[in-house]
Protein backbone atom coordinates (compact mmCIF):
# COMPACT_ATOMS: atom_id res chain seq x y z
CA UNK A 1 0.00 0.00 0.00
CA UNK A 2 1.73 3.12 -1.46
CA UNK A 3 -0.31 6.09 0.44
CA UNK A 4 -0.56 9.72 -1.52
CA UNK A 5 -3.07 12.68 -0.86
CA UNK A 6 -3.68 15.95 -1.98
CA UNK A 7 -0.97 19.52 -1.63
CA UNK A 8 -2.15 21.94 0.05
CA UNK A 9 0.74 24.86 1.19
CA UNK A 10 2.45 23.73 4.28
CA UNK A 11 -0.20 20.84 5.45
CA UNK A 12 1.85 17.85 3.45
CA UNK A 13 5.06 18.56 5.88
CA UNK A 14 3.52 17.05 9.10
CA UNK A 15 1.01 14.89 7.11
CA UNK A 16 4.08 12.63 5.79
CA UNK A 17 5.45 12.82 8.93
CA UNK A 18 2.60 11.47 11.00
CA UNK A 19 1.93 8.81 8.19
CA UNK A 20 6.00 7.82 8.27
CA UNK A 21 6.48 7.95 12.02
CA UNK A 22 2.55 5.37 12.21
CA UNK A 23 4.84 3.49 9.44
CA UNK A 24 2.61 4.00 6.33
CA UNK A 25 4.31 3.81 3.34
CA UNK A 26 4.07 7.43 1.38
CA UNK A 27 4.23 8.48 -1.77
CA UNK A 28 4.22 12.02 -2.07
CA UNK A 29 2.93 14.12 -5.06
CA UNK A 30 5.76 16.01 -6.56
CA UNK A 31 5.25 19.85 -5.95
CA UNK A 32 2.58 21.68 -7.75
CA UNK A 33 3.61 22.85 -11.11
CA UNK A 34 2.28 23.73 -14.93
CA UNK A 35 2.21 20.27 -16.05
CA UNK A 36 0.11 19.00 -12.70
CA UNK A 37 -2.92 21.69 -13.71
CA UNK A 38 -2.65 20.98 -17.00
CA UNK A 39 -3.07 16.97 -16.82
CA UNK A 40 -5.59 17.90 -13.79
CA UNK A 41 -7.32 19.54 -16.12
CA UNK A 42 -7.77 17.35 -19.15
CA UNK A 43 -9.15 14.81 -17.23
CA UNK A 44 -11.70 16.96 -14.71
CA UNK A 45 -15.25 17.98 -15.67
CA UNK A 46 -15.81 21.11 -17.84
CA UNK A 47 -16.29 24.20 -15.64
CA UNK A 48 -15.14 22.93 -12.40
CA UNK A 49 -13.44 24.76 -9.76
CA UNK A 50 -9.29 25.04 -9.75
CA UNK A 51 -8.78 23.18 -6.65
CA UNK A 52 -10.61 20.48 -8.10
CA UNK A 53 -8.53 20.36 -10.85
CA UNK A 54 -4.76 20.81 -8.72
CA UNK A 55 -6.00 17.47 -6.91
CA UNK A 56 -6.34 15.40 -9.80
CA UNK A 57 -3.50 16.37 -11.26
CA UNK A 58 -1.89 15.75 -7.46
CA UNK A 59 -3.31 12.42 -7.49
CA UNK A 60 -2.54 11.45 -11.16
CA UNK A 61 1.47 12.53 -10.74
CA UNK A 62 1.50 10.40 -7.55
CA UNK A 63 -0.31 7.63 -9.44
CA UNK A 64 2.85 7.91 -12.29
CA UNK A 65 5.17 7.43 -9.27
CA UNK A 66 3.58 3.91 -8.33
CA UNK A 67 0.50 5.45 -5.24
CA UNK A 68 -2.40 3.16 -5.25
CA UNK A 69 -4.09 4.53 -1.86
CA UNK A 70 -5.25 7.96 -2.23
CA UNK A 71 -6.64 9.94 0.43
CA UNK A 72 -8.77 12.95 0.01
CA UNK A 73 -11.20 15.69 2.08
CA UNK A 74 -14.73 16.07 1.65
CA UNK A 75 -17.38 18.49 2.94
CA UNK A 76 -20.66 17.16 2.18
CA UNK A 77 -23.55 20.19 1.95
CA UNK A 78 -20.74 22.76 1.70
CA UNK A 79 -19.98 23.39 -1.94
CA UNK A 80 -18.52 21.44 -4.91
CA UNK A 81 -16.11 20.11 -2.41
CA UNK A 82 -18.87 17.34 -1.34
CA UNK A 83 -18.77 15.65 -4.74
CA UNK A 84 -14.57 16.06 -5.05
CA UNK A 85 -14.63 12.24 -4.20
CA UNK A 86 -17.05 10.53 -5.93
CA UNK A 87 -15.96 12.27 -9.06
CA UNK A 88 -12.39 11.36 -8.50
CA UNK A 89 -12.11 7.76 -7.60
CA UNK A 90 -14.12 7.17 -10.47
CA UNK A 91 -11.48 8.93 -12.59
CA UNK A 92 -8.87 6.99 -10.56
CA UNK A 93 -10.13 3.76 -11.01
CA UNK A 94 -10.29 3.97 -15.09
CA UNK A 95 -6.48 3.47 -14.71
CA UNK A 96 -5.51 1.23 -12.22
CA UNK A 97 -7.24 -0.70 -9.23
CA UNK A 98 -6.88 1.92 -6.16
CA UNK A 99 -7.92 2.60 -2.74
CA UNK A 100 -10.05 5.77 -1.90
CA UNK A 101 -10.42 7.11 1.16
CA UNK A 102 -12.32 10.14 2.13
CA UNK A 103 -11.82 12.32 5.52
CA UNK A 104 -15.29 13.84 6.13
CA UNK A 105 -14.64 17.20 7.49
CA UNK A 106 -17.88 17.13 9.36
CA UNK A 107 -16.65 14.85 11.91
CA UNK A 108 -12.85 14.93 11.40
CA UNK A 109 -11.20 13.96 14.63
CA UNK A 110 -13.17 10.44 14.22
CA UNK A 111 -12.63 10.32 10.30
CA UNK A 112 -8.92 10.88 10.88
CA UNK A 113 -8.42 8.53 13.62
CA UNK A 114 -10.34 5.46 11.73
CA UNK A 115 -8.79 6.29 8.54
CA UNK A 116 -4.83 6.09 10.40
CA UNK A 117 -6.14 2.99 11.84
CA UNK A 118 -6.59 1.42 9.01
CA UNK A 119 -3.59 2.65 7.16
CA UNK A 120 -1.36 1.75 10.16
CA UNK A 121 -3.71 -1.15 11.56
CA UNK A 122 -0.36 -2.24 13.69
CA UNK A 123 -0.01 1.00 15.43
CA UNK A 124 -1.75 2.03 18.97
CA UNK A 125 -4.45 4.41 20.12
CA UNK A 126 -2.05 6.13 21.86
CA UNK A 127 0.32 6.68 19.25
CA UNK A 128 -1.87 7.28 16.64
CA UNK A 129 -3.36 10.18 18.88
CA UNK A 130 0.11 11.49 19.81
CA UNK A 131 0.56 11.55 16.13
CA UNK A 132 -2.85 13.75 15.59
CA UNK A 133 -1.77 16.20 18.34
CA UNK A 134 2.10 16.38 17.22
CA UNK A 135 0.95 17.23 13.58
CA UNK A 136 -1.40 20.07 14.67
CA UNK A 137 1.11 21.54 16.91
CA UNK A 138 3.45 21.64 13.77
CA UNK A 139 0.61 23.18 11.85
CA UNK A 140 0.04 25.26 14.45
CA UNK A 141 3.67 26.40 14.89
CA UNK A 142 3.57 26.85 10.85
CA UNK A 143 1.19 29.31 11.27
CA UNK A 144 2.63 31.58 13.79
CA UNK A 145 5.97 31.55 11.81
CA UNK A 146 3.69 32.36 8.92
CA UNK A 147 2.07 35.33 10.91
CA UNK A 148 4.75 36.52 12.27
CA UNK A 149 6.41 36.93 8.32
CA UNK A 150 3.82 38.87 7.40
CA UNK A 151 4.03 41.22 10.53
CA UNK A 152 7.95 41.72 10.34
CA UNK A 153 8.14 41.00 6.73
CA UNK A 154 6.40 44.45 5.84
CA UNK A 155 8.59 46.26 8.64
CA UNK A 156 11.98 45.69 7.31
CA UNK A 157 14.18 47.37 4.35
CA UNK A 158 14.64 43.35 3.90
CA UNK A 159 11.88 41.90 3.42
CA UNK A 160 13.54 38.59 1.57
CA UNK A 161 15.22 38.03 4.48
CA UNK A 162 12.40 37.47 6.43
CA UNK A 163 11.18 35.31 3.78
CA UNK A 164 13.54 33.39 3.51
CA UNK A 165 13.95 32.73 7.65
CA UNK A 166 10.32 31.62 7.18
CA UNK A 167 10.70 29.07 4.57
CA UNK A 168 13.56 27.76 5.91
CA UNK A 169 11.67 27.53 9.10
CA UNK A 170 9.17 25.13 8.14
CA UNK A 171 11.75 22.94 6.45
CA UNK A 172 12.65 22.46 9.71
CA UNK A 173 10.51 22.66 12.10
CA UNK A 174 9.20 19.50 10.27
CA UNK A 175 12.21 17.62 11.69
CA UNK A 176 11.49 18.28 15.48
CA UNK A 177 9.89 14.84 16.91
CA UNK A 178 8.65 16.74 20.39
CA UNK A 179 6.18 19.22 21.36
CA UNK A 180 9.07 20.74 22.99
CA UNK A 181 11.10 21.16 19.78
CA UNK A 182 8.48 22.33 18.12
CA UNK A 183 7.38 25.02 20.73
CA UNK A 184 11.17 26.15 21.27
CA UNK A 185 12.07 26.00 17.39
CA UNK A 186 8.70 28.28 16.52
CA UNK A 187 9.78 31.14 19.55
CA UNK A 188 13.38 31.46 17.92
CA UNK A 189 12.33 31.97 14.86
CA UNK A 190 9.72 34.07 15.53
CA UNK A 191 12.55 36.27 17.95
CA UNK A 192 14.94 35.62 14.69
CA UNK A 193 12.25 37.72 12.63
CA UNK A 194 12.13 40.18 15.22
CA UNK A 195 15.45 40.87 15.86
CA UNK A 196 16.61 41.19 11.84
CA UNK A 197 13.69 43.09 10.77
CA UNK A 198 14.86 46.10 12.79
CA UNK A 199 11.09 47.04 13.91
CA UNK A 200 11.08 50.98 14.64
CA UNK A 201 7.55 50.27 15.57
CA UNK A 202 5.39 52.75 12.49
CA UNK A 203 2.86 50.52 11.33
CA UNK A 204 2.80 49.99 7.68
CA UNK A 205 0.02 49.87 5.24
CA UNK A 206 -2.48 46.65 6.43
CA UNK A 207 -4.76 44.62 4.50
CA UNK A 208 -7.56 41.74 4.78
CA UNK A 209 -6.59 39.00 2.83
CA UNK A 210 -9.74 37.33 2.21
CA UNK A 211 -11.16 34.52 -0.06
CA UNK A 212 -11.36 30.70 -0.58
CA UNK A 213 -9.94 28.45 1.18
CA UNK A 214 -7.79 26.20 -0.98
CA UNK A 215 -6.12 29.59 -3.02
CA UNK A 216 -5.57 31.35 0.30
CA UNK A 217 -3.43 28.36 1.52
CA UNK A 218 -1.50 26.89 -1.47
CA UNK A 219 0.90 29.52 -2.70
CA UNK A 220 1.31 28.04 -6.29
CA UNK A 221 -2.52 28.62 -6.76
CA UNK A 222 -2.30 32.59 -5.36
CA UNK A 223 0.94 33.24 -6.91
CA UNK A 224 2.98 33.16 -3.38
CA UNK A 225 0.29 36.95 -2.87
CA UNK A 226 1.28 37.38 0.92
CA UNK A 227 5.38 37.47 -0.05
CA UNK A 228 4.13 39.53 -3.34
CA UNK A 229 2.49 41.89 -0.66
CA UNK A 230 4.86 42.22 2.04
CA UNK A 231 7.71 42.68 -0.20
CA UNK A 232 5.59 46.23 -1.23
CA UNK A 233 5.78 46.95 2.70
CA UNK A 234 2.10 45.99 3.20
CA UNK A 235 0.95 44.01 5.80
CA UNK A 236 -1.21 41.22 5.83
CA UNK A 237 -3.92 39.83 7.80
CA UNK A 238 -5.27 36.19 6.79
CA UNK A 239 -8.15 34.43 8.72
CA UNK A 240 -7.59 31.15 7.12
CA UNK A 241 -4.70 29.13 8.73
CA UNK A 242 -4.30 25.13 8.17
CA UNK A 243 -2.80 24.34 11.70
CA UNK A 244 -5.80 26.56 13.24
CA UNK A 245 -8.65 24.80 10.91
CA UNK A 246 -7.43 21.58 11.64
CA UNK A 247 -7.35 22.48 15.77
CA UNK A 248 -10.78 23.64 15.32
CA UNK A 249 -12.24 20.74 13.14
CA UNK A 250 -10.32 18.05 15.30
CA UNK A 251 -10.07 18.94 18.71
CA UNK A 252 -12.99 21.52 19.34
CA UNK A 253 -14.90 20.26 16.96
CA UNK A 254 -15.03 16.51 18.85
CA UNK A 255 -15.78 18.46 21.99
CA UNK A 256 -18.92 20.44 20.48
CA UNK A 257 -16.90 23.70 20.71
CA UNK A 258 -16.12 24.98 17.13
CA UNK A 259 -19.45 27.20 15.76
CA UNK A 260 -17.45 28.98 12.91
CA UNK A 261 -20.61 29.05 11.42
CA UNK A 262 -22.59 31.04 13.68
CA UNK A 263 -19.79 33.38 14.72
CA UNK A 264 -19.37 35.02 11.28
CA UNK A 265 -22.69 34.28 10.47
CA UNK A 266 -23.02 37.38 13.14
CA UNK A 267 -19.79 39.25 12.14
CA UNK A 268 -21.22 39.36 8.30
CA UNK A 269 -24.38 41.00 9.09
CA UNK A 270 -25.67 43.23 7.85
CA UNK A 271 -24.04 42.05 4.03
CA UNK A 272 -25.53 38.52 4.67
CA UNK A 273 -28.22 36.44 6.46
CA UNK A 274 -27.07 33.33 5.30
CA UNK A 275 -24.52 30.62 4.87
CA UNK A 276 -23.99 30.78 0.96
CA UNK A 277 -21.59 27.65 0.84
CA UNK A 278 -17.66 27.48 0.77
CA UNK A 279 -15.95 29.82 2.80
CA UNK A 280 -18.48 32.87 1.63
CA UNK A 281 -19.74 33.91 4.91
CA UNK A 282 -16.37 33.67 6.69
CA UNK A 283 -15.43 36.30 3.64
CA UNK A 284 -17.92 38.29 4.58
CA UNK A 285 -17.59 38.78 8.19
CA UNK A 286 -13.94 38.89 8.04
CA UNK A 287 -14.02 41.47 5.17
CA UNK A 288 -16.14 43.65 7.96
CA UNK A 289 -14.31 43.12 11.06
CA UNK A 290 -11.22 44.28 8.94
CA UNK A 291 -13.26 47.46 7.62
CA UNK A 292 -14.20 48.08 11.26
CA UNK A 293 -10.74 47.95 12.97
CA UNK A 294 -8.75 50.59 10.20
CA UNK A 295 -7.55 48.02 7.86
CA UNK A 296 -6.72 50.33 5.03
CA UNK A 297 -8.12 47.89 2.16
CA UNK A 298 -9.11 44.20 1.34
CA UNK A 299 -7.61 41.55 -1.23
CA UNK A 300 -10.19 39.09 -1.91
CA UNK A 301 -9.11 35.91 -3.87
CA UNK A 302 -11.28 32.73 -5.06
CA UNK A 303 -10.92 30.53 -8.37
CA UNK A 304 -13.02 31.22 -10.89
CA UNK A 305 -16.51 29.67 -10.79
CA UNK A 306 -16.22 29.38 -7.37
CA UNK A 307 -20.34 29.93 -6.54
CA UNK A 308 -19.95 30.98 -2.72
CA UNK A 309 -17.48 33.77 -3.38
CA UNK A 310 -18.91 35.28 -6.49
CA UNK A 311 -21.85 35.69 -4.00
CA UNK A 312 -19.77 36.96 -1.37
CA UNK A 313 -18.15 39.54 -3.86
CA UNK A 314 -21.59 41.61 -4.49
CA UNK A 315 -21.55 41.72 -0.49
CA UNK A 316 -17.96 42.89 -0.54
CA UNK A 317 -18.46 45.54 -3.04
CA UNK A 318 -21.17 46.83 -1.36
CA UNK A 319 -19.19 47.15 1.98
CA UNK A 320 -16.39 48.99 0.48
CA UNK A 321 -18.93 51.27 -1.08
CA UNK A 322 -20.15 52.02 1.80
CA UNK A 323 -17.22 52.57 3.73
CA UNK A 324 -15.03 53.69 1.07
CA UNK A 325 -12.67 51.03 1.56
CA UNK A 326 -10.36 50.05 -1.46
CA UNK A 327 -11.34 46.28 -2.89
CA UNK A 328 -9.39 44.44 -5.51
CA UNK A 329 -11.16 41.04 -6.26
CA UNK A 330 -8.76 38.38 -8.02
CA UNK A 331 -11.03 35.92 -9.44
CA UNK A 332 -7.93 33.09 -10.47
CA UNK A 333 -7.80 30.39 -13.29
CA UNK A 334 -5.10 28.34 -14.37
CA UNK A 335 -4.47 31.05 -17.36
CA UNK A 336 -3.68 33.34 -14.71
CA UNK A 337 0.40 34.68 -14.52
CA UNK A 338 2.42 35.62 -12.13
CA UNK A 339 3.08 38.92 -13.80
CA UNK A 340 -0.82 39.96 -13.86
CA UNK A 341 -1.22 39.26 -10.51
CA UNK A 342 2.19 41.20 -9.61
CA UNK A 343 1.36 44.12 -11.68
CA UNK A 344 -1.67 44.44 -10.40
CA UNK A 345 -0.86 44.29 -6.48
CA UNK A 346 1.73 46.93 -7.07
CA UNK A 347 -0.78 48.79 -8.56
CA UNK A 348 -3.15 48.56 -5.61
CA UNK A 349 -0.21 48.83 -3.09
CA UNK A 350 0.36 51.89 -4.93
CA UNK A 351 -3.41 53.67 -4.81
CA UNK A 352 -3.35 52.88 -0.60
CA UNK A 353 0.27 54.14 0.18
CA UNK A 354 -1.02 57.19 -1.58
CA UNK A 355 -4.07 57.34 -0.24
CA UNK A 356 -2.77 57.22 3.13
CA UNK A 357 -0.17 59.81 2.47
CA UNK A 358 -3.28 62.23 1.47
CA UNK A 359 -5.13 61.60 4.73
S1 LIG B 1 -15.27 26.87 -2.14
FE1 LIG B 1 -15.44 27.22 -4.32
S2 LIG B 1 -13.49 26.66 -5.23
FE2 LIG B 1 -13.52 25.83 -3.14
S3 LIG B 1 -14.24 23.76 -3.45
FE3 LIG B 1 -16.05 25.01 -3.02
S4 LIG B 1 -16.84 25.65 -5.04
FE4 LIG B 1 -14.75 24.86 -5.33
Amino acid sequence: MKVTYPHMGYLSIPVRNMLNHLGVDVVEAPPITKKTVELGASFSPEGVCLPYKINLGNFLESMELGADTFVTACGAGKCRLGFYNAVQKIQLAKRKQVQFYTLDTNRCFFSLYNLLKTLAPQAGRMDIIKQIMLAIQQLKAFDAIVNAKNFYGARTKYPKDIIAISNNALQQLAEYKTFSEVQSGKKLVIDLMRASSGDDGEQPVKIGLVGEFYVLLEPYVNHMIEDVLVQQGIEVKKFVYTGQWAFANTWLQAAGLHKEEKAYLKEAQPYFHYHVGGEGLKTVGTALWCIQNGYDGIVHIYPFSCMPEVVAEYALKKMAADYHVPLLSLSLDEQFSDVAIITRLEAFADCLKRRLSRN
